[in-house]
């Protein structure tokens, strides 16, 4: 949503639905955790009556679980936090899960991925980030294809399922080996909102999956 039309956001969002996605990925940011500010649970609350759609909401803020209730509130599906953020991240992770919402981790490009190893057992995704948080329409970073390697691979060796997500600089090449690379769920943003077609664009992403 972060590279949608935010004086129309609840068009927006059916437009994502329409075209075919299986989540939206709402992006919030604090103006602490990354210098940005987008928007907050009242504005994932506005959308929630519009569309069943699985709102998957990305908190790139400090001390998430200041939030977690209000988000569950809102209507978030799913939340995720940074490992990078302050705060007591198992709490916090068992927090969300505990009101009955998936658990997500996410990791910018310069953080091991060893970093979110010892926290997998609660969490339903991993969130790679590839670009640094903060701001849309950046390139695509390298080093996120081995953690995406390391994790599917953790994924098959512990029968966890793990969702293993992508987020940042997503187009039609970079998605492509990102799934290659065995994530499961790509976050696309300024690429798929320039399309006049996007449904034919999600529909072949689709595909890349297929093994
Ligand atoms: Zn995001």
């Amino acid at each position: 949503m972060l590279s949608a039309d935010f004086s129309r956001l609840g068009e927006e969002l059916l437009r994502i639905e329409k075209a075919g996605a299986d989540w939206v990925h709402i992006d919030v940011m604090d103006g602490m955790f990354v210098p940005n500010i987008t928007v907050g649970p009242l504005v994932v609350e506005a959308l929630r009556p519009l569309s069943d759609i699985f709102f998957d909401v990305h908190l790139m803020i400090e001390r998430p679980e200041r939030y977690v209730d209000e988000f569950a509130k809102a209507g978030a599906d799913m939340l995720t936090v940074h490992v990078e953020a302050k705060g007591n991240l198992k709490r916090t992770l068992r927090k969300i899960r505990d009101l009955g919402l998936k658990a997500g981790i996410s990791l910018n490009p310069g953080t091991p991925v060893s970093k979110v190893s010892k926290v997998l057992d609660l969490c339903d995704a991993v969130l790679v980030m590839t670009v640094q948080p903060g701001f849309g329409g950046q390139a695509f970073r390298e080093e996120g294809l081995p953690k995406i390697e390391w994790l599917s691979d953790y994924a098959r060796e512990t029968g966890h399922n793990l969702e293993i997500c992508v987020d940042g600089g997503i187009n039609r090449e970079t998605g492509r080996r990102c799934a290659e690379a065995g994530a499961t769920v790509l976050a696309a943003g300024s690429y798929l909102f320039k399309l006049e077609d996007m449904a034919s664009e999600i529909a072949l992403w689709k595909t890349f999956g297929e093994r």
